[in-house]
């Protein structure tokens, strides 16, 4: 008789989410469940995010990574899924990282540093669609995920240890199911929401021991640090012949520098010409000191990541009025995007700036906020050594957990850190 499939929400198609299943693909195990995957934007990728250009002209398609920039591998813990991905050629490793990128941090600990080619949303897709470890059947099939659908609350069934899910879509419809067990990927602030709808703050987290009597989930989720803001912007060139050779000889003459923290700058800390990723001004082979080289009809991509006090300035500025509510203010965010463009004219990339023109533009440009980006101090320092998840307990016995809360704040931001955090997980289902 076949097993019953256990059925498994999980909530968020970030990096934490997606890797879940990566995991349980490796082990074989994806026959097991049935998992379905919310995801409350409608793209994939959370802040593994992507924003993508295609030119009308030449249908070539270019792209910015408005968040995670670069992957660096510190120990050997996930060496195989770094060699799976670069073998799959999802992710590329940066030869000689900090001769393209200047003001690199020098991480002592820093095995190698990789970048994707196809940009970091491609990396969640290829995690919730690949099947290693299993036979290409029915039962290893892509992860059915449900874009645009948001979970509002949850709430667990005493006498049948499942647990009820409320969502609402874009659309207005509103979904209620019933899952065996829920995982959250949502960061801090969004997770204290959806589990005060329903009193699951004051839950008991079953694997942790404070020294204090108090391991509700509200007490828990309290030890975590803020997140940090940004703002990313992305900008479009479509080169002529003119601009490309100018691009090439500005590569050049910064020794091949492509990318660069700018810590003198009150506005901006990061500059990236994102084509790196794909192999623009890097050498061509491995013996050769030629580099591939811009042409005309090339579209450059630019990112910039502005600092933090100027993104916490600007969000004052636009969510203040006079009688203390919340305003959008479509022209200070249009001061803010003429102030990022007058950035790569005036001081980084002056040769894209066209000869008559009185206002700078780009082909395309993109301004994102990010509100909730890195976390500050990560939930780890209060959680016993190796375990990077929650259970939560919402009875006393508190056995028949099904309520899972894991994601980067509870080891740091950073693609390792999320992969500790989703093999964590992916074990605790498998023990199910
Ligand atoms: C500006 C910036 C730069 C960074 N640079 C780097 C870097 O260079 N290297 C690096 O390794 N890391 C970097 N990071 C950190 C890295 O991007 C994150 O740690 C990682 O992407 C977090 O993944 P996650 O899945 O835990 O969370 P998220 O990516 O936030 O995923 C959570 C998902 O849940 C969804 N969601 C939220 N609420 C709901 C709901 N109610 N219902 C359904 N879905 C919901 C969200 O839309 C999101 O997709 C950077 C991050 C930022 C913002």
């Amino acid at each position: 008789m076949a097993l019953q499939r256990l059925r498994v929400l999980i909530v968020g198609c970030g990096l934490s989410g997606s890797a879940i299943r990566h995991f349980l693909a490796e082990k074989g195990a994806l026959s097991r469940f049935d998992l379905h995957f919310w995801e409350s934007s409608d793209r994939l990728g959370g802040r593994f995010a992507t924003s993508y250009f295609t030119d009308q002209e030449s249908g070539r398609v270019a792209f910015t990574d408005t968040a995670a920039q670069y992957l660096t591998r510190f120990t050997e813990d996930f060496g195989f899924v770094f060699d799976r991905l670069e073998e799959d050629r999802v992710l590329i490793r940066i030869p000689n990282a900090h001769h393209v990128i200047e003001g690199m941090k020098a991480e002592h600990h820093a095995l190698k540093h990789y970048v994707p080619p196809r940009g970091y949303q491609s990396v969640v897709e290829h995690f919730l669609t690949h099947s290693y470890g299993e036979s290409a059947s029915a039962s290893s099939a892509p992860a059915k995920v449900n874009l645009s659908r948001r979970l509002i609350s949850l709430t667990p069934s005493m006498t049948d240890h499942t647990v009820a899910v409320v969502g609402h879509e874009s659309s207005g419809n509103e979904i209620r199911d019933t899952f065996d067990a829920v995982v959250l990927t949502t960061p801090v602030p969004i997770t204290k929401e959806i589990l005060s709808r329903t009193n699951l703050l004051h839950s008991k987290v079953q694997n942790w021991s404070p020294d204090t009597v108090d391991n509700t989930v509200e007490s828990f989720l309290s030890g975590t640090g803020s997140y940090s803001q940004r703002y990313a912007f992305s900008a479009f060139y479509r080169l002529n012949k003119h601009s490309a050779i100018a691009l090439n000889s500005h590569i050049a003459n910064n020794n091949g520098i492509m990318v660069k923290y700018d810590f003198e700058d009150d506005m901006i800390r990061f500059v990236s010409i994102e084509n790196y990723k794909q192999g623009y001004g890097l050498p061509l082979d491995h013996e050769s000191s030629k580099v591939k080289e811009f042409t005309e009809g090339d579209v450059m991509s630019i990112l910039l990541h502005s600092s933090i006090p100027y993104a916490i300035d600007k969000q004052q500025q636009q969510t203040c009025s006079s009688d203390g509510t919340s305003i959008t203010n479509t022209q200070q965010l249009e001061r803010v995007v003429q102030e990022f463009l007058n950035k790569i004219h005036a001081k980084y990339f002056p040769f894209l700036h066209k000869e008559g023109h009185h206002s700078f533009s780009a082909d395309k440009a993109v301004l994102n906020f990010w509100d909730i980006s890195q976390i500050t101090r990560p939930t780890h320092s209060i959680l016993p050594t190796g375990n990077h998840l929650a259970l939560l307990s919402p009875n006393q016995e508190g056995n028949q957990v099904k309520i899972i809360l894991g994601g980067d704040y509870m080891r740091g931001s950073n693609f390792e850190n999320c992969l500790h955090v989703a093999k964590g997980i992916s074990d605790r289902l498998l023990s199910m």
